[in-house]
């Protein structure tokens, strides 16, 4: 009987034993494939990661090692990814460089004949705020704007003729002049051109000016057709981009000191009559044909030869440049109810002034009755 009570008893011990066994191995069964299956949600995000990761890292079978390389992996991605955000910022107009408009030099060509008409204009309007950073080209002496501008008036001894030459020769003075001023950007405007200075320095500013930059309007919707003259009687023909004069022009220190042997001292004239064409386009001759520099295009520079008409007044504080002149014997201005009639201030320039100057002692303030 005890015998028979003791095998009963050991029977039951083995089969609770194996029960519990069982139990046991169905339970870490379980619990092994809660496991996995919270390790698979946690890494849906990153499993493209994990599959690249286990090809390219033997050591991933270690769990530890792995959630290591993990981590590395995603830091690594997040640098990647921090200059693809700043570089989508770029459309932006965030600065490259912090500069003002002292490291700007602007140079407006002039004649004597237009000191009155055209040059006494501008100095009462945007040079007045900007004397520092402006300089005039002219071709004769002329005492009253000695007294204006002190040593900003240069008197380049070139000739007053409205000719290639004497064009040229007043452009490379102004290269000159830039070269010697250490300023960062060189841009040059002709004597009915108003430049709102501080919309440029904001431009400019997107650029570094040591990088290669040459920024205007382009005259022709095509490249100009040129000859250029090798010498031997030999001519060989060259197309090329240029921004026109009559609309302003900028080009960074960087790339104008590239143009030196073509562009300093006597070299410019020389370079002009080797294609025979004016001074901006000989600047264009110099910067993309030669130095392969490609023009980079804005339509904030306004010529002449443009329909003003086209620049809305909510837009004027975001052009660069401005002018006014005749077309087609008509008179071609843009369009600007402002503090002047156009009777009393026909270029507009004045209006302008005080659109963007309000404070200007001279610009009566608008009274609404
Ligand atoms: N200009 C000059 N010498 C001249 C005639 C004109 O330096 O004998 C200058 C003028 O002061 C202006 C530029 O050249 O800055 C363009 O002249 P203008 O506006 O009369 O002619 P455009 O080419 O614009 O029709
Ligand atoms: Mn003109």
């Amino acid at each position: 009987m005890l015998k028979n009570n003791g095998k009963k008893t050991a029977i039951s011990v083995v089969s609770t034993a194996c029960l519990c066994l069982l139990l046991l191995v169905v339970a870490v069964q379980h619990l092994r494939v809660q496991v996995a299956q919270e390790t698979d949600a946690g890494d849906t995000g990153t499993r493209s990661l994990l599959q690249d990761a286990a090809q390219e890292e033997e050591g991933a079978q270690n769990k530890k090692g792995f959630s290591a390389y993990i981590t590395k992996l995603t830091r690594g991605r997040r640098e990647v990814e921090k200059p693809a955000s700043s570089s989508a910022s770029a459309a932006d107009p965030t600065p490259a460089e912090d500069i003002t408009a002292n490291d700007i030099f602007i140079a407006v060509k002039t004649t004597k004949k237009f000191h009155q008409s055209r040059l006494n204009l501008l100095l009462d309007t945007w040079i007045s705020r900007n004397m520092q950073q402006t300089y005039v080209f002219t071709d004769g002496e002329d005492e009253e704007l000695k007294k204006k501008i002190g040593n900003h008036a240069i008197n380049t001894n070139c000739s007053a003729a409205h000719s290639r030459q004497a064009l040229s020769c007043k452009m490379a003075v102004e290269y000159d002049k830039f070269i010697e001023s250490g300023k960062k950007w060189f841009c040059h405007v002709d004597d009915d051109n108003y430049v709102n200075v501080r919309t440029l320095v904001k431009h400019l500013s997107q650029y570094p000016h040591t990088q290669d930059m040459y920024i205007g309007k382009p005259s022709l919707d095509r490249p100009i057709e040129a000859t250029e003259r090798l010498g031997d009687n030999k001519m060989k023909p060259v197309n090329f981009w240029f921004a026109t004069g009559g609309a302003g022009f900028c080009v960074s220190r960087g790339l104008a000191l590239k143009m030196s042997p073509w562009a300093s001292g006597g070299h410019f004239m020389n370079t002009a009559e080797k294609i025979r064409l004016p001074d901006d386009c000989t600047i264009g001759y110099i910067i993309e044909s030669i130095l392969g520099v490609p023009l980079t295009r804005s339509s904030l520079f306004h010529s002449h030869l443009e329909n003003l008409q086209q620049v809305s007044r909510s837009e004027i504080h975001k052009q660069i440049t401005l002018s006014y002149g005749m077309f087609e014997n008509k008179s071609n201005i843009i369009n600007l109810k402002g503090a002047f009639p156009v009777e009393e201030d026909p270029s507009r320039f004045k209006s302008v002034h005080c659109l963007l100057y309000p404070d200007t002692p001279w610009c009566v303030p608008q009274v609404a009755f």
